[in-house]
């Protein structure tokens, strides 16, 4: 058995997921369109397989990863529910994907010719969504392509083509011209695809669309972030956190009023006070960025880190309170005692709360759920 290299603890609340799924499953299902929860990147950091089967429980019928691998281990993993994949790195073999039933997002006719041979290899017709870029310049086939391109995925008998998406640039900013502009270019891509002869779903909206734009729902929505209950729009939304990162103290000392905490001295006791040393630091997932600029939440209420975020440890700095070695502190959470949020860390450092929670992804913190 390996030794567990634990310093750190993320609690993830899979009734919190299913609770964020059902209230985003509920909108998409008022448009009359069915949900694809986005479990790439491990799950954002929650862990993809228990997340994935959490969503399904909750209404999801698709499930999308980024990776073919990662599409692959859910399959491997027992799980049958419709299976995306959107971007590999130019040198991968579709063949095991398609065998997997994976639906594959294409791009590019070279893509296209690739998913092709693979879908002969493996015997079977692979499905395929064909992506246009409607504004975002990032993956997916620019317009002056798409029909070439629609065209011949239609004539290439390996492959069926299911649907085509596309990703928006603006959604978490309600009202942005873009969000439009892309809609229609959208709009012209389908038309083009119909006139070509398919009929295939459409699917564009992250969560933020799936929240506040019910009219680009279309047949398929593929939420994220609000799954995880971290709200991207700035409407109130009973969205529930579900990922609480925790730790705990391993010793506790009294230093004098003027003796200095950490590496470089950035913080100097003004009183009297007891420190309480956590063991878990940058490599753990908490920015050194944050030094002098978070709290944690300790023996019932927020105190304040004390000095520079290290490798492998930080210091709190607890007053005249004296918490136990082995009490329980929490370095973010849902926010509901009070405790910091992964979008306060996010706002402290100018970043997005995605960043946060899918840094926890590492060997040294555990995973826990409930
Ligand atoms: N669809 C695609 C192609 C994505 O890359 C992502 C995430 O970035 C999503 C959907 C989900 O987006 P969000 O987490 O903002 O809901």
């Amino acid at each position: 058995m390996s030794p567990d290299l634990s310093r750190a603890e993320v609690v993830v609340d899979l009734h919190a997921i299913r609770h964020n799924l059902r209230l985003l499953a509920g909108r998409a299902s008022q448009s009359g369109a069915s949900t694809m929860a986005v479990v790439k990147a491990d799950g954002y950091g929650h862990g993809a397989l228990p997340v994935a089967r959490a969503a399904l429980e909750a209404g999801a019928s698709w499930l999308g990863a980024c990776s073919l691998a990662e599409a692959i281990a859910l399959r491997d993993a027992g799980i049958t529910a419709r299976l995306f994949s959107w971007l590999d790195l130019p040198d991968v073999d579709f063949t095991p994907g398609v065998a997997a039933d994976i639906d594959i997002s294409v791009s590019s006719a070279d893509e296209l010719a690739r998913v092709a041979a693979a879908a002969n290899r493996a015997g079977k017709r692979a499905r395929v969504h064909l992506k246009i870029d409607t504004g975002l310049s990032r993956n997916g086939c620019p317009p002056y392509a798409w029909p070439a391109l629609v065209k011949a995925a239609k004539a290439e008998s390996a492959v069926e083509v299911v649907a085509l998406w596309s990703h928006l640039a603006c959604a978490d900013e309600p009202g942005h011209p873009s969000i439009d502009m892309q809609a229609g270019r959208f709009h012209t891509a389908y038309e083009i695809a119909r006139e070509a002869g398919l009929e295939p779903l459409r699917h564009l909206a992250n969560s933020a669309a799936t929240l506040t734009r019910p009219d680009l729902h279309f047949d398929l929505v593929r939420p994220g972030i609000a799954m995880y209950g971290l709200n991207p729009v700035p409407q109130a939304e009973d969205l529930r956190p579900a990922m609480t990162f925790k730790s705990t103290v391993v010793l506790t000392k009294r230093i004098e009023a003027g003796e200095s905490v950490s590496y470089g001295h950035t913080w100097t006791a003004p009183r009297d006070t007891t420190l309480a040393l956590v063991p878990t630091g940058y490599a753990d997932g908490v920015p050194r960025t944050l030094s002098g600029r978070m709290d944690v939440w300790l023996h019932g209420k927020r105190r304040p880190v004390a000095g520079r975020v290290c490798m492998d440890q930080l210091v709190v700095d607890c007053g005249d309170d004296e918490p136990p070695v082995g009490a329980e502190v929490i370095l973010f959470g849902a926010g509901t005692r009070g405790e910091p949020t992964a979008r306060e860390w996010a706002d402290t450092i100018g970043t997005i709360d995605y960043e946060i929670v899918t840094g926890m992804y590492r060997p040294r913190v555990r995973r826990a759920y409930l």
